[in-house]
């Protein structure tokens, strides 16, 4: 079996690890000099920055990899026993995500914490139904505007109105196996005492793993090779690059659905056309240096007029001396545009008025495409059908963590060897 992998992201990473080591023979392209895709570690000033994810959980797909690739000494693990805040009407106010901070919170009133009682009483998600309204039904207007909307419509910097629970938060609530009441699940799961996997990264940073599966795959995998066209062969594909063309039985794609839209337009303009249409949210991933002393994981910002989406404590959640990681442009993607000393003076005076300590810059970068955005142009799913020999291992037409990015690799290379 013959496959070509384009992208060495975490997605093009895992289904060529999973290939190569049940048998395949992959040859994997990556555009940039050096894979790993949206997971980035840097150093600046001495401190080590997360480009992309700031944190990983130590699940069992996880674990296994970490295993496998060696890397168990160079684990750090974070302080799960933090509250994560909202930025709501002028102060941090910790988000009810422990039974602690469910009771003393003030992000709710009493009758906003009362109201979620009903929740058992209300139905599951209807047809064409915003994950804002559905929060709304489910669980009242405060937890929805609050805290469970802007929690989980701020991961992907769109407006929980934009988004239809179906393809979205309905998926994520399906693969937990969450049916009927999510309160009476939670308190399930609460009761039988489920642990949560550990938060983790490396000690030079969340990059170092796509870094390991690089090495242990160097010989099957092409940085600084961008894919530039796809074309049937008989009953395979010619994939093109500057420096060779390759013929294979299967193309994979791991890209996002613009550079994947355009170059499977060289096979089945059809499909071409529906990936088109899922769109991204770009996002300003802004590094602080603070001596701001809050404990915690970092803040959502639910009040409105800030450019800020939110921000990540690295220093208190994984003990990264002085760094705070801040989101910036949900909302107002044209801010973007503006030059990387204004992006980062904006988040760092905004961090100033959240938390009251000083903060300097350390790096500015925005990234494009950026997040998929789950909104409602994600009904071209149901219209997506690729033809034999095709497959697509991206965020787009599945989830977007890195777990999942890592199970859809192996899914992705069983499905291929199974065929
Ligand atoms: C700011 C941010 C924070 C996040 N935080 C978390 C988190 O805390 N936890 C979590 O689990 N997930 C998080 N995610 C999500 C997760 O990081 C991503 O979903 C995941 O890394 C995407 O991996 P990917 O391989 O699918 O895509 P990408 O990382 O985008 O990889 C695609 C690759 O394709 C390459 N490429 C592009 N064009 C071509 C071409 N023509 N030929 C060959 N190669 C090409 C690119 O260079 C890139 O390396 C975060 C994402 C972002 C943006």
């Amino acid at each position: 079996m013959t496959v070509a992998v384009v992208g060495a992201g975490m997605s093009g990473l895992s289904a060529t690890h999973f290939l190569a080591t049940q048998g395949a023979d992959v040859e994997t392209f990556e555009a940039s000099s050096e894979p790993g895709g949206i997971v980035r570690s840097t150093t600046v000033d001495g401190h080590v920055v997360e480009h992309g994810p700031q944190r990983l959980r130590l699940s069992k797909p996880v674990e296994s990899l970490v295993e496998t690739l060696d890397l168990e000494d160079e684990l750090i693990y974070g302080d799960d026993d933090q509250s994560l805040y909202g930025y709501y009407d002028g102060d941090l106010r910790p988000m009810p995500l422990s039974v602690r901070d469910a009771i003393t919170t003030d992000l709710l009133s009493w009758r906003g914490k009362a109201r979620v009682l009903l929740e058992p009483f209300t139905g599951g998600a209807k047809p064409d139904e915003s994950v804002e309204a559905f929060l709304t039904r489910k669980f009242g207007e405060e937890v929805a505007t609050r805290f469970a909307g802007p929690l989980y419509s701020g991961l992907y910097g769109t407006d929980a109105d934009d988004m239809y629970v179906e393809y979205s938060l309905g998926k994520a609530l399906d693969r937990f196996g969450v049916e009927g009441s999510l309160l009476v699940f939670m308190l399930k799961k609460l009761l039988e005492g489920v642990e949560t996997p550990p938060i983790i990264s490396f000690e030079d940073g969340l990059g170092r793993l796509p870094e390991a599966m690089y090495e242990a795959h160097a010989e099957s995998i092409h940085p600084g090779t961008p894919v530039t066209d796809v074309r049937q062969d008989g009953e395979g594909f010619l994939v093109e690059t500057d420096r060779e063309t390759v013929a294979v039985e299967t193309v994979v794609f791991t890209t996002p659905a613009p550079t994947t839209a355009a170059l499977l337009a060289g096979v089945d303009d059809e499909a071409a056309a529906v990936v088109e249409q899922f769109s991204y949210n770009p996002l300003g991933v802004v590094h602080l240096h603070s001596d701001f002393d809050g404990t915690g994981h970092g803040f959502h910002v639910i009040d409105d007029g800030f450019r800020t989406d939110g921000s990540t404590w690295n220093a208190s959640m994984l003990g990264r001396d002085g760094v705070y990681t801040s989101y910036v442009g949900g909302g107002d993607p044209a801010f973007l545009d503006a030059d990387p000393s204004v992006i980062g003076r904006r988040a760092a005076t905004e961090f100033e008025t959240i938390t009251g300590a000083q903060a300097e810059v350390l790096s500015v970068n925005v990234l494009r495409p950026g997040m998929p955005a789950y909104d409602r142009s994600w009904k071209a799913l149901d219209d997506l059908s690729l033809p034999d020999g095709i497959e697509i291992c991206s965020a787009f037409t599945s989830r977007a963590g890195l777990i999942g990015r890592i199970a859809d690799g192996r899914k992705t290379a069983s499905a291929i060897l199974e065929d």
